[in-house]
């Protein structure tokens, strides 16, 4: 899922000047805490989807339907989901038959529209073209002027507009009868949003397109029933999760390019060997540059029956406290600006609990910024975590993004 999370980047080697007789120091990322370790909760069958394949669903009075159906098509032989899925024992991705509609949508639909008309289709008699399997996603790739509400992660207390919450999202559910009774729908949802605000960085509506649904596919195959490959794994970074949305295309939202065997911008994914070595977190291999919060604490974080230790901050309301950032790269970059952000704030309209003032909002790899965060109100991080306040650390630089978020304990 992509709370409105969704950035290219190209290594540039240093190269010693070769007017000079002295060697140019080798570039190194600075020191800075570490990422989150990215885990599969759960080894059953069917956590991850190992041979997947991608059905396309698209509108015939979609402009760019035949543009979509053969993005879907390069995609799943490209050299970006191979070294971006590959490290998860994830094969090529497959692609069925295309699924042109030609009744036209309903401007606003919610996603329980989405899942009974699938549901209709395969609890009927009639033959199925693309029936599910394990394995399957559907793809529907929303027409222009349809918008659709979700229920996100599952959470119906935090339900969301598409383009405003968020910019697509992954589901699944069990058919309850037909010929497919018990069968799992694995399926990704990419509504068309304006190129508007932070979309304002594509000027192809295509690329946009592309980008998020490059982060539902890969993450409908990764965790398409939420018991795969997530930061859920790691508990103490669960800021992480609860944040950004913990996912493998969450944590690298906002990292995009364009491969040259796709054509079309794809975001990059998290590598859990990148961010073991504490460079680059996301693949395929890139820039990535970054502000890592320092002298973070221990707080104890009550969610759904159990209790856990987390790293973050233990702030009452009214409370003060100021953290260091360490600002970091993974090539030569920068320098970048950094703000922070209150996503319930940003993407679900819930009034403001924190206030930030920075020592330095500009900064590159080596520099440390310093950020007093206080507490104005006791919030729930958009019904999501009641007592608990959250925000992002954002380092921007030309249209890439990357976050890091911190949790705050205000109880
Ligand atoms: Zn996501």
């Amino acid at each position: 899922m992509g709370l409105l999370v969704v950035a290219c980047g190209g290594r540039s080697p240093t190269s010693p000047d070769s007017g000079s007789a002295v060697p140019a120091q080798p570039f190194a990322p600075a020191a800075h805490a570490p990422f989150p370790e990215v885990g599969s909760t759960s080894t059953a069958s069917g956590s991850v989807l190992t041979r997947p394949t991608v059905v396309p669903i698209v509108w015939q009075n979609d402009p760019l339907a035949g543009q979509l159906v053969d993005f879907a098509a390069r995609l799943g032989s490209s050299s970006y989901w191979r070294q971006a899925l590959g490290p998860y024992g994830v094969a090529p991705l497959s692609v069925g038959t295309a699924d042109v509609e030609t009744k036209a949508l309903p401007p606003s639909l919610r996603d329980g529209d989405l899942r009974t008309a699938m549901a209709d289709i395969f609890s009927g008699a009639g033959t199925v073209e693309n029936p599910p399997s394990p394995g399957t996603v559907y793809a529907f790739f929303l027409p222009p002027g349809v918008g659709i509400r979700a229920s996100i992660n599952g959470a119906d207390t935090v339900t969301g507009q598409s383009c405003v919450a968020f910019l697509g999202y992954h589901d699944a559910f069990q058919l309850g009868g037909g010929p497919y009774a018990g069968s799992t729908v694995v399926y990704a949802v990419i509504p068309r949003c304006p190129l508007t605000g932070e979309l304002a960085v594509f000027t192809d509506p295509l690329d946009a397109v592309t980008v998020a649904a490059s982060h539902e596919i890969v993450e409908a195959t990764t965790d398409p029933t939420k018991t795969g490959w997530s930061s859920l794994a790691d508990l103490s970074n669960f800021a992480w999760t609860i944040l950004l949305g913990g996912e493998v295309g969450d944590l690298c939202a906002w990292n995009f390019f364009t491969p040259s065997d796709i054509g079309h911008a794809v975001q990059r994914i998290w590598s859990v060997e990148g961010a073991l070595a504490g460079e680059d977190p996301c693949a395929p291999e890139g820039l990535y540059f970054g502000a890592a919060p320092t002298g973070l604490g221990e707080i104890s974080v009550a969610v759904g029956g159990t209790t856990f230790e987390a790293r973050g901050l233990a702030l009452p309301v009214g409370a003060s406290a100021t953290v260091g950032l360490d600002l970091f790269s993974s090539a030569p970059a920068g320098p970048w600006a950094v703000s922070a952000v209150e996503p319930a704030v940003k993407m679900l309209g819930a009034p403001p609990t924190l206030a930030f003032a920075f020592d330095r909002t500009v900064g590159e790899n080596g520099d440390v910024l310093h950020l007093t965060v206080t507490v104005l109100g006791s919030g729930t991080l958009g019904g999501a975590l009641p007592g608990y306040e959250g925000f992002v650390v954002e380092s921007a630089l030309g249209t890439q993004r990357t976050f890091w978020p911190v949790l705050i304990d205000s109880r």
